[in-house]
């Protein structure tokens, strides 16, 4: 099997079955993301447990990458520590950028793994911010609570 016909099997699965796809009735934390690029919109819903994540879901609508890219990373963080989100968020944007790669700890690895079929975009520069839209709202959201935060890429 052609790996890069997984890897779009994967996105499409994702993208037309997203998962904690709805909105978090107990959210610590919450931002609002949108791609004017390509239209995408990401509402990324946390909830923290102290430094754990101990819920992460999301709304949205826009294209196979943004929803499919905001599936996978709800499905990876659920459960983690920040600083683990950090590194994987990291160590993401590196490879779609094409930045320095930055290692994951060993711990990290698989899920790392799973956000490969996304690397994909970084041959296709204007995907880039579908594929960390989530991601960029994620890190939004940690930063501004309850209140919420509105974050556009640029
Ligand atoms: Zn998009």
């Amino acid at each position: 099997m052609d790996l890069r016909d997984l890897y779009q099997d994967i996105i499409l699965d994702h993208g037309q079955h997203p998962r904690n796809f709805h909105k978090l009735e107990h959210a610590s934390h919450f931002a609002n993301g949108h791609n004017p690029l390509c239209g995408d919109r990401v509402t990324v819903y946390v909830e923290l447990d102290g430094d754990k994540i101990k819920d992460v879901s999301f709304e949205g609508r826009g294209c196979a990458i943004s929803q499919a890219s905001a599936s996978l990373m709800t499905e990876i963080l659920k459960g983690k520590t920040l600083a683990d989100a950090d590194a994987l968020f990291k160590s993401f944007r590196a490879k779609v950028t094409g930045g320095d790669e930055t290692a994951v700890p060993t711990e990290l690895e698989e899920d790392a793994e799973r956000l490969e079929p996304l690397t994909g975009v970084k041959t296709y520069p204007a995907r880039v911010k579908c594929a960390t839209l989530a991601w960029h709202a994620f890190e939004a959201a940690l930063k501004n609570g309850a209140a919420g935060a509105t974050i556009k890429t640029e």
